[in-house]
């Protein structure tokens, strides 16, 4: 299996080369050669365990001998890469993303890792990734991940890569710009090469900051750099289980006969989520329709209306910050399989010179096919936390009530009978004071709102955020936005950060 650049097909890599690039050379995302390679065998499926399900996925993407080079039984390599990744990680043990049933639907909780967002469930694999990676193809040197985060990214990738031998990871938030939670996670992180800096300003001087850092800074021998975010293909095969790990259980259970179609409503930011659902799909999984929510920030939901993507507009601060985007980089991929390589340079090339480009009339209804989509105001999304927990006793944050709202308004448009998952994306207490204001509840600061909502709900606080008020900060760095390349250049010549 080959990995080609969705800009040009002439790029091609081995998975260990795609997972240590990240991004190709050329700017564009890896996309798989081809989907037949990576069809999932849905005959074992009800038979496997969560982890099993995982890591036939990850040897679907990756089992080829660019990764644990020499190793004849890829299958029992990826498994016990797993439990490395995962081994201890997830409140409910082996299962990491449980189903609930809610009012007929079922919502798919991908918040019970460390840091009580979705993105550990990816994250804590990446690094052992990269590290098998790195080893396959011999490579020695350092790498440092930089990453920009609004909240949810730094905490979960801090947490992956705490510790991994050969990696180093520094964080960049925006000081006043997360929640208190958010930030407490971070700054309390205990590895030894982690490294965590407020910055003066906001996220968007954050991450043209590391930006900056990316193309400027000149490294020494022995010393490359990398990023975390969720454009790396060792990102986004991760979550492609959970689809089929869904799936099985539905089955398992009864609710679904295998073969059924199933659809998934996503709250989405940059694209990345419900990109492994389409994956999942194109590798034999029933999914029925993808339905893509998002927030005030609708740059999606009006492309997929329209066929015109158009990032200028307003910028909008919402209640579900980790949806707050204008650029959903992983959409470019969607883009590839719809209209190949040339198409897809032409559209990301007009993004990048005039920040719009529209597809035709056929590609937009070959997209339509697979993809419906709306969106939810913070409004919305307030009711819906309320009426949710008052109707049907169950509690969702603010990411999950945008995606839930969606799911209420396009039921009842699309009729499907099909049965319905919607992705949970973080816990309540993750944003807590937003839930707590949804339900009409007082607080006094974001860590009274947690143990309010406790008291309130009698929800067990999950263990990522037990005690989170307590837990020492150890990283107190301020820097101004143009501190940042000195200070990365300064870190990186440091051969030990903690002892
Ligand atoms: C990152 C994030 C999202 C958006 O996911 P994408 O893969 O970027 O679309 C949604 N909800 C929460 C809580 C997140 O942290």
């Amino acid at each position: 299996m080959f990995y080609l650049s969705t800009r040009n097909e002439k790029i091609r890599k081995t998975p260990a080369e795609a997972i240590l690039e990240g991004l190709a050379k050329d700017g564009g995302l890896y996309m798989p050669e081809s989907f037949e390679a990576l069809r999932f065998p849905m005959c074992c499926l009800t038979k496997m365990s969560p982890k099993e399900i995982s890591a036939k996925v990850l040897e679907l993407f990756f089992g080829d001998d660019s990764m644990f080079k020499g190793e004849p039984n890829k299958a029992k390599a990826f498994n016990a890469l797993l439990d490395r990744a995962y081994g201890g990680k997830f409140a409910e043990g082996d299962d990491y993303a449980p189903l609930s049933c809610v009012d007929g639907a079922y919502v798919m909780e991908l918040y019970h890792g460390p840091t009580c967002a979705f993105k550990d469930v990816a994250l804590q694999i990446l690094p052992h990734l990269i590290v098998e990676a790195k080893k396959s193809t011999n490579m020695t040197d350092d790498i440092v991940i930089l990453t920009a985060t609004s909240g949810d990214t730094g905490g979960a990738a801090l947490s992956g890569f705490s510790d991994i031998d050969g990696i180093k990871i520094i964080v960049f938030y925006p000081q006043n710009g997360t929640s208190a939670v958010q930030e407490r996670q971070m700054v309390s992180c205990e590895g030894k090469n982690t490294c965590v800096c407020a910055v003066v300003g906001n996220f968007d001087d954050a991450q043209s900051g590391v930006k900056k850092i990316f193309s400027e800074l000149s490294l020494p021998k022995g010393v490359q750099l990398s990023s975390a975010n969720s454009i790396n293909i060792g990102r986004l095969a991760p979550q492609v289980a959970y689809y089929f790990k869904s799936y099985a259980e539905l089955v398992n259970s009864g609710k679904i006969k295998m073969g059924d179609k199933v659809n998934y409503i996503v709250p989405t930011g940059n694209f990345g989520d419900i990109l492994a659902g389409l994956f999942a799909k194109k590798m034999g999984l029933p999914v029925g329709k993808l339905v893509c929510a998002s927030n005030e920030n609708k740059v999606l939901t009006e492309f997929f209306e329209s066929g015109t993507y158009n990032k200028n507009r307003a910028f909008h601060v919402t209640k579900s910050p980790s949806m707050d985007i204008l650029i959903s980089s992983n959409l470019e991929r969607l883009l590839y399989i719809v209209c190949g390589a040339e198409k897809c340079a032409k559209y990301m090339k007009e993004l990048n010179e005039k920040g719009e480009y529209t597809i035709t009339p056929e590609e937009l209804s070959q997209i339509r096919e697979l993809i419906d989509a709306g969106y939810a105001d913070d409004e919305d999304s307030y009711k819906t936390i309320k009426s949710v927990y008052e109707n049907n006793g169950y509690l969702m944050d603010t990411h999950t009530a945008v995606a839930w709202s969606v799911y209420e308004k396009w039921l009842s448009k699309a009729q499907s009978t099909d049965t319905c998952v919607v992705l949970s994306t973080a816990s309540a207490y993750k944003f807590a004071s937003s839930v707590m204001t949804a339900l009409g509840e007082g607080f006094d600061g974001e860590f009274d709102a947690v143990n309010g909502l406790n008291k309130l709900t009698s929800v067990k606080i999950p263990y990522g955020l037990d005690g989170i008020e307590e837990r020492t900060v150890i990283h107190k760095t301020v820097l101004q936005k143009t501190e940042m390349l000195d200070f990365v250049a300064k870190m990186i010549s440091k051969k030990v950060w903690k002892e």
